[in-house]
């Protein structure tokens, strides 16, 4: 998600004076269950687990955020440098803090995360070299330490082209990335590899193996359950046969976007994907 454009949008709009979100965000911390914990602030929800051999972070939101978020792992883990970061795909609200962190952390992505930072693919322009992933992983990969097992599971065409999902297993957590925005309209970002095929498949997926006494983090959203990931794929399928169904009658995509909705999917409206534009991507991108 591209949470830096939305802010100055929003402030132009409205004609009110521009301050820097990243400026007043704060890090909160939310106990997930065990070792296992939420940071929030600006931009992808953080995971953080406790391990024996130091703190493992998933995600690091906007190098702005550094600070802050290295003063509430340290507040919790008592050492602010993560043992390893991972991160959940390339996207600039997921990555930001990689320069920073990779110098004290081990950076571990999907090849297609290091190879996108690398392109410049992120609005910021190419990524510096401690901001690279130096683990990476073709198609999932499991990390070790200290009696817990964190798998990276790798779904393709998803969100992006290099997605992983990580799984904590002692703790049953599940960090989705944003293979899960909880109760909103879901960012595809179809110009670097993500489908709503692939998307659906994944969530379809994890929804099948997942018990259903596992927590999940979302990329975006509150703390969520099993039955929340149920309720974005049911959503993403209900709306995706509306929109197939009138694109095969031959309506325009003006048309369909001008049709709407019915109204028991307004909740998922947000500011960054309204109904308009979700229609948009289910128009352009079913098949
Ligand atoms: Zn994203």
């Amino acid at each position: 998600m591209k949470f830096m454009l939305l802010g100055g949008i929003a402030a132009l709009s409205l004609g009110l004076a521009v301050q820097d979100p990243l400026d007043a965000a704060e890090i909160t911390a939310t106990q997930v269950s065990g070792p296992v914990y939420m940071l929030e602030g600006y931009g992808g929800n953080i995971g953080l687990v406790l391990t024996e051999g130091g703190p493992v972070m998933i995600d690091d939101q906007f190098a702005q955020l550094e600070d802050k978020i290295r003063a509430a792992v340290e507040e919790l883990a008592g050492t602010k440098n993560p043992s390893y970061v991972l991160n959940t795909h390339f996207h600039g609200d997921h990555t930001g803090s990689n320069e920073g962190f990779g110098t004290t952390s081990i950076l571990v992505a999907h090849d297609q995360v290091r190879a996108r930072l690398l392109a410049g693919d992120r609005r910021e322009g190419p990524a510096p070299a401690s901001a690279l992933p130096v683990l990476t992983h073709a198609d999932g990969m499991t990390l070790h330490l200290d009696g817990q097992t964190l798998e990276l599971r790798h779904f393709p065409a998803a969100h992006t082209d290099g997605d992983s999902v990580v799984l904590f297993h002692e703790a049953k957590v599940v960090h989705m990335g944003d293979i899960m925005f909880n109760g909103m309209f879901p960012f595809i970002d179809t110009g670097s590899g993500g489908t709503v095929k692939g998307y659906l498949s994944a969530l379809k997926s994890i929804h099948e193996d997942l018990p259903a006494d596992w927590k999940v983090i979302p990329g975006h959203g509150p703390l969520a359950s099993r039955a929340d990931i149920k309720a974005l794929h049911d959503m993403i399928l209900a709306t995706g046969k509306i929109v197939a169904a009138r694109k095969a009658e031959g309506m325009s995509k003006e048309d369909c976007v001008a049709a709407g909705l019915p109204e028991e999917w307004d909740s998922w409206s947000w500011q960054f994907i309204s109904t308009d534009s979700w229609i948009e991507t289910l128009y352009q991108r079913l098949d």
